[in-house]
């Protein structure tokens, strides 16, 4: 046999994430009728005849997700757990069990590691999720953590991000942007604190973007809201890569266009404060901060008068045909194209 010589090698920051789970997944059929819904949603879906099962996996990796020098353990640990009960959420299931895998380097103390497990059991106590088993090995270099979350819905209530319908609202819960501002001060005091050890962090009064970076909750209060509520969203989806990737994925997978207004998106005052301070357009760390695990969910028209008076849901555009491409409306009347800038590490 005569090789290539020149076998072709593509760099991952060709694709992108997402460009990467295409390449690798790409042409996957399921062998088990089970198997209702695989790649390309929050969730994995298993039929289990009389209900589904939710799975959802994901990595944090030091150095990459998180910095220890300014994430306590604790913190930490509470994270990981909830961001993958955020994604059950996103399908508007209840997370039930969960599985953590560790590979610890020998710099980490077993006080150390009990503290980034207390910061998972609070979550699995506050969220009612048993932590089943996991893995444990070591690692050469730093900290990385696994979490799976398994969750449970009914055939009835299960939302996926596919099924927009033209016309419907698009909704999103609780205020955007804050989690990256509370990002950008933390790694802005690092570097004070890194130029003059005596300096003393300058943290004060951002406590409430502080949390939204170190301390996620998933919304599964907005889901028993929107229930008492009689409001079924028809698409929905959570908030991890910032408003435009995630509208992004709703519009297209739904085969649909869609329009957002500037003026619509929810924003805390904290969060405009320190955007302020440091030059960003308030609006540009909502569309593509991240990390928010916030809720983005489309609801027919006819629900509006339902949604409008939900405390914690605001109404920001509606989805269109496709034709009619994905927009912003700024405040002052211009279309701006929505970009996917997300937090695409692989492209940084
Ligand atoms: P989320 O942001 O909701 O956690 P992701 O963007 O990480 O979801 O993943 C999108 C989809 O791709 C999900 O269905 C996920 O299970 C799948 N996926 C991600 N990475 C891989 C991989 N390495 N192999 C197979 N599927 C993957
Ligand atoms: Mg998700």
């Amino acid at each position: 046999m005569i090789q290539d010589p020149t076998p072709k090698r593509t760099e991952l920051s060709e694709l992108g994430e997402f460009g990467l789970i295409d390449r690798l997944t790409a042409g996957l059929k399921p062998f088990n009728a089970s198997t209702l819904k695989g790649v390309g949603d929050d969730c994995a879906v298993i039929d289990q005849g009389d209900h589904l099962t939710l799975v959802t996996k994901d990595l944090l990796l030091e150095g990459v997700h998180f910095d220890l020098s300014y994430a306590p353990l604790k913190h930490l640990g509470y994270k990981a757990a909830a961001v993958n009960i955020s994604d059950i959420v996103a399908m508007n299931g209840k997370a039930e069990q969960m599985l953590v895998g560790i590979s610890v380097s020998s710099r980490f103390s077993v006080e150390a590691l009990e503290e980034l497990y207390s910061g998972i059991r609070l979550a699995c106590e506050r969220y009612k999720v048993d932590l089943v088993g996991g893995d444990t090995t070591s690692s050469v270099a730093g900290l990385f953590i696994s979490v799976t979350v398994i969750g449970r819905v009914s055939k009835e209530e299960v939302v996926y991000r596919n099924t927009a319908r033209e016309n419907d609202l698009i909704c999103v819960s609780g205020d955007l942007g804050g989690a990256y501002m509370g990002l950008l001060l933390l790694e802005r005091e690092k570097q004070v604190f890194k130029a003059n050890p005596d300096m003393q962090p300058d943290l004060a009064g951002n406590d409430y973007i502080l949390e939204r970076q170190l301390k996620p909750e998933p919304r599964t209060d907005i889901l028993e809201k929107l229930k008492k509520a009689g409001v079924k969203p028809t698409a929905m989806i959570d908030i991890s890569d910032g408003l435009a990737s995630e509208i992004i994925h709703i519009s297209r997978d739904s085969g649909l266009g869609c329009r957002i207004y500037e003026n619509k998106i929810p924003i805390d005052i904290v969060t405009a404060d320190v955007a302020a301070e440091f030059e960003i357009d308030p609006t540009t760390a909502a569309m593509n901060g991240g990390e928010d695990y916030e809720l983005l969910f489309t609801a027919s028209v006819n629900d509006y008068d339902k949604l409008k008076d939900i405390k914690g849901i605001h109404i920001i555009g509606h989805m269109t045909e496709k034709v009619e491409g994905e927009y912003l409306i700024s405040n002052g009347g211009n279309l701006y194209p929505i970009m996917a800038q997300g937090f695409d590490h692989m492209k940084e």
